[in-house]
């Protein structure tokens, strides 16, 4: 027996920090990219033809569309982030997700986002922002945005000391920067299509995050022949990729 850990016993229970105060963590996950070729390969009950060949045949797949091999990899991660990032995510149906509510477990003070910077309305896109604010009117903003969530967050308090129930007493929150923590499991091909989605350069940057630190983390330690044709085949189709990414 060999006391190299495998990937999957290298990646169990690994947590990285995203944004300011959240984090992704990979609490189970199932099979790797030899599991993806076996499935493909069902016919001969499993058995490798060498790593050449089997590798030869996942980028095959992916070339070609034939996905259902690599819903045989799952992942299911534990996720903290923004509610504006779980509203984005919570889109994918394809993933299986259960979140924390709010209903049982009252909010912390330090539940809310607060941006590193303040990114600036695109003037060629409705959805994007371009540009960075800067200097004291940012400052400001920041300085706001902290006085604004302490005073939701008392209002919040005090309707919870006067016996509101908590699922009513969250109305006081700013609703878009609470943290929120969910378990979500998917499947690689499904998780594909997310991280093509959502590493693009259109998509909004808090998932952007969340996607980029899935990919680097977790997709390619795990399925390092997927990835390898994940960047062959699919990045390129992502647009113009941010230098601080990739
Ligand atoms: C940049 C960006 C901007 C966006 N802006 C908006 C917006 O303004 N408003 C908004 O409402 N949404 C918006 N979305 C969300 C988007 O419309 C999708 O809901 C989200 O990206 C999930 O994609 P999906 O449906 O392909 O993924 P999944 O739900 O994971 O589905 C994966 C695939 O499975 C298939 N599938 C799943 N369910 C069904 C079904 N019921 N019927 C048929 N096929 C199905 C489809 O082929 C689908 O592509 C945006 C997404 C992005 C990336």
């Amino acid at each position: 027996m060999s006391d190299t850990p495998t990937p999957r016993e290298a990646l169990l229970g690994r947590r990285v920090d995203v944004l300011d105060k959240g984090w992704i963590e990979l609490q189970d996950m199932m099979g790797d990219d030899l599991a993806i070729v076996n499935a493909a390969r069902v016919s001969f009950l499993g058995e490798s033809k060498g790593p050449e060949r089997d590798k030869k045949l996942l980028f095959y797949l992916l070339r070609h569309r034939h996905t259902t091999p690599f819903e045989q990899v799952e992942f299911r991660f534990r996720v903290r982030a923004p509610l504006v990032t779980w509203w984005q995510w919570v889109r994918h149906r394809t993933w299986n997700m259960n979140a924390q509510s709010g209903r049982y477990t009252p909010f912390l003070e330090n539940d809310f986002y607060v941006p590193a910077v303040w990114r600036q309305q695109a003037q060629d896109n409705k959805q994007a922002s371009a540009g960075e604010l800067s200097g004291p009117d940012a400052d400001a903003l920041t300085e706001k945005l902290l006085a604004h969530y302490q005073q939701g967050f008392a209002l919040y308090q005090e309707a919870l000391d006067a016996g509101v129930a908590r699922e009513l007493a969250r109305v006081f929150l700013p609703g878009f920067a609470v943290y929120y923590t969910w378990v979500a499991k998917v499947d690689a091909h499904n998780l594909m299509h997310f991280l093509r989605l959502r590493m693009a350069p259109d998509a909004q940057y808090e998932i952007r995050e969340y996607a980029w630190a899935i990919y680097r983390h977790f997709f390619r330690p795990a399925l390092p022949w997927t990835a390898e044709a994940f960047e062959k085949y699919i990045m390129p189709t992502l647009g113009p990729i941010d230098p601080a990414n990739g």
